[in-house]
């Protein structure tokens, strides 16, 4: 692993840790939670997207909107909404400098777009591969933690348990 890598997952890393999540995994927390520490809000919207197309966000005056494909799995879903809230955390910019055409392509599937607000989309497709590598180790970094803790907190664990019972635990499988 190179360096730079080894530093992006260190500062993925260290940024989920600041959102304090706790297992199971749910995308929408994740979401209001990064939303608030920005002081920009996330809209997730699940949507029957065009095939092979998992998720876009769109990029607005007022908040990001992550909309990702209705009809796949959830363990699909939720790769594809970290990867696009990985953009976010990076910062990366919008990459679709043509918005009208942003707009003619998406305004169909999505009449309530805000499109007065618009000001851009990031996309799985998009060209700089850069940032879709960085994108996508974000969403390993989530992955790799959802299959280690949602195994070891299957639904029904309550997560009122006072820290000190499961700190043993979360102390050694926080974000890994
Ligand atoms: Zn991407």
């Amino acid at each position: 692993m190179s360096s730079s890598n080894r530093a992006l997952r260190a500062r993925v890393r260290e940024q989920l840790r600041h959102l304090n999540v706790q297992p199971p995994l749910q995308m929408d927390e994740l979401c209001r939670r990064f939303g608030e520490q920005r002081g920009r809000p996330i809209d997730l919207q699940s949507l029957v997207l065009p095939a092979r197309t998992t998720a876009v966000t769109f990029v607005t005056s007022e908040a990001d909107i992550i909309v990702y494909q209705r009809e796949t799995t959830r363990a699909h879903q939720h790769f594809a909404c970290t990867h696009e809230l990985g953009h976010l955390m990076l910062g990366h910019q919008p990459d679709t400098p043509d918005r009208e055409a942003v707009l003619r392509f998406w305004q169909d599937l999505m009449p309530n777009l805000p499109s007065k607000h618009l000001q851009g989309a990031l996309m799985r497709s998009c060209s700089d591969h850069a940032n879709e590598r960085a994108a996508e180790t974000v969403a390993r970094i989530v992955r790799a933690w959802t299959s280690v803790l949602d195994h070891l907190y299957p639904a029904g664990y309550d997560p009122d348990t006072p820290p000190w019972v499961r700190g043993g635990l979360s102390e050694r499988q926080g974000w890994l």
